[in-house]
């Protein structure tokens, strides 16, 4: 049994009294525990200010570009270590890159932004000089500097890796220190990464510390130099947001959380055509990979009432075949799902959908899976359902159920299918498939005040496409509402997150003095 330590003011730390038990995936067996009581997490908050943040705003954006890079590089060399313990919450191959090695690439990608395009300075300028008197010796300017606080960064279970790097990666390189709080189930990839880059000695001191375990009152002690950076579930989100020491100090807090993200399938794309094909392939990969606990996954499909049958008929064949069980048996093509808690949990949500809509492929009691010792492991096989109503519907709107479901509903017309993907009330990604340039002109300005991002797909742009559920550095990660109103990655936005934003108001030469690029202030 491993006892998950927490990283705080530069020591390996073990929480008091038992902490909670981490269970593996597939078996069922107790591998780990973790918890933080005692830290003196107020602590931890001043060393990553004193220590971590001024080595940090004293390094120049290329300085910090490094620092990522050679985290990368470190991280790169333990590759099958990370495999073998995202193993235990049940990853596939497929499953663990999109996590590891997903997250290495996220901090490339900043280091490449921070490394090629940012200056060799310590705080950037913002925009053009705007001349603000009529003789021009009054003149304003944009700059950001990074906040003297440290970034909070709290994650879900389901992307222990990607999750903490792509967070990491912005604020390392907006010059903010973090603390870490992976979540529970799945906190030991998280644990062990950290380890790997704090004992390889690339992280300056202060910079990276780990809470495994709850976050104590940590967030009682922050102030408006702090940031939060959360992702998990709506619920947990609220209570963040409405923390009381967080609403008196105005602390500035980014919430990503849960999506009912849809796919629509154009009234242009008929039975057997190969448009089909790509829209259930989709679907499939949707549902499937890291059993459908993915932020971005699927959750309700709209299909022209024509092509309805059709689009069952082929996903029934495409889950039919599909194998799960344990990931390490040659062929399974999907794992379990993180805990016992995530699949009765899953059987709820499911049970509520059914009141509204009847199951057409999956038992989500099934016991039996493909490999051994799986008898005690987390295990679900895909659930699709078929909506009675789509404009009665009220659950298949609302509940995300987290794990490999969901719902297909049929509509008559383009305002409908609007209607309905807007019902969501606020998600982080949506794809619509057509070859029809006045049905995707509707959909984009129909559902762009609802999304976060959107994937149009056609006969051009499918064979190259990188996935509705796959994140991109480059683009907007994030959604209006029930998604959390939030927003990360997305290039160089997220690293302004970290830092602030001031208006520089003065006589022209000194503005202009100021504001030249400047390395170790
Ligand atoms: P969760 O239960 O809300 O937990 C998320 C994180 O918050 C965990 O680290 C958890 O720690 C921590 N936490 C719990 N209570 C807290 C509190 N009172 N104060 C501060 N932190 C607290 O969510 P989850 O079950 O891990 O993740 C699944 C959900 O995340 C799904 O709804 C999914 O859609 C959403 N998600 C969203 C995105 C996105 O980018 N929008 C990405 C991935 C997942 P403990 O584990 O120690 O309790």
């Amino acid at each position: 049994m491993i006892t998950l330590k927490s990283y705080a003011g530069g020591e390996w730390r073990s929480g008091k009294g038992k902490g909670r038990l981490l269970h593996h995936a597939v078996t069922g067996e107790e591998i780990a525990t973790c918890g933080s009581e005692g830290l003196d997490f107020n602590g931890m908050l001043e060393w990553g200010r004193t220590k971590g943040g001024s080595r940090l705003r004293s390094m120049t954006f290329p300085e910090r570009a490094t620092l990522l890079k050679t985290m990368a590089a470190t991280l790169n060399e333990n590759l099958p270590e990370f495999h073998e313990i995202a193993a235990s919450y049940g990853a596939t191959r497929r499953d663990a890159m999109l996590d590891v090695e997903g997250g290495i690439a996220a901090l490339g990608f900043y280091a490449s932004l921070g490394g090629k395009t940012l200056p060799a300075s310590t705080f950037l300028t913002d925009g053009e000089i705007a001349r603000l008197s009529k003789p021009g010796n009054f003149v304003g300017r944009h700059i950001y500097v990074p906040l003297e606080g440290v970034a909070v960064q709290i994650n879900a279970y389901n992307f222990p890796s990607w999750g903490m790097l792509e967070k990491l990666a912005p604020s390392l390189l907006a010059g903010m220190p973090s603390i870490v709080k992976p979540a529970t189930p799945t906190a030991w990839l998280a644990f062990r990464m950290v380890e790997v880059l704090i004992a390889s000695g690339v992280m300056p001191e202060g910079t990276l510390q780990l809470i495994c375990g709850s976050i104590g009152d940590l967030l009682d002690h922050l102030t408006c130099q702090d940031v939060v950076s959360f992702t998990g579930s709506a619920s947990t989100g609220r209570k963040i947001r409405s923390h009381p020491n967080i609403v008196k100090n105005a602390v500035r807090v980014n919430i990503e959380t849960d999506s009912l993200n849809c796919i629509i399938l154009g009234p242009d794309i008929t039975a057997g055509s190969p448009g089909l094909a790509h829209f259930t392939e989709e679907v499939f990969k949707e549902m499937t990979i890291k059993a459908g606990q993915k932020c971005t996954a699927i959750r309700r499909l709209l299909v022209p009432k024509e092509t309805e049958q059709a689009v069952i008929d082929d996903l029934k064949q495409r889950l039919g075949a599909l194998r799960v069980g344990d990931p390490a048996v040659s062929g399974v093509g999907m794992g379990p799902l993180v805990d016992q808690a995530a699949v009765e949990s899953a059987r709820r949500g499911i049970e509520a959908l059914s009141r509204e809509a009847e199951i057409v492929f999956g038992d989500p009691n099934r016991t039996q899976f493909e490999g051994a010792g799986t008898e005690r492991g987390f295990f679900m096989e895909p659930i699709l359902l078929r909506s009675k109503d789509a404009d009665r519907a009220e659950s298949a709107h609302e509940i995300e159920v987290f794990g490999p479901v969901a719902t297909l509903m049929a509509y008559r017309d383009v305002e409908q299918a609007i209607r309905l993907a807007r019902r969501g009330g606020g998600s982080l990604v949506a794809s619509v498939h057509s070859e029809d340039e006045d049905f995707i002109r509707r959909m984009t300005f129909g559902l762009a005040p609802y999304h976060g991002r959107l994937m149009m797909i056609n006969a051009k742009a499918a064979p190259e496409s990188t996935g509705h559920g796959v994140v991109m550095p480059h683009l907007v990660h994030g959604g209006p509402g029930r998604a959390g109103g939030g927003e990360e990655l997305g290039g160089l936005r997220s690293v302004h997150h970290y830092m602030q934003r001031i208006a520089l108001q003065g006589d022209p030469e000194r503005l202009e003095k100021l504001c030249a690029p400047a390395a170790g202030e």
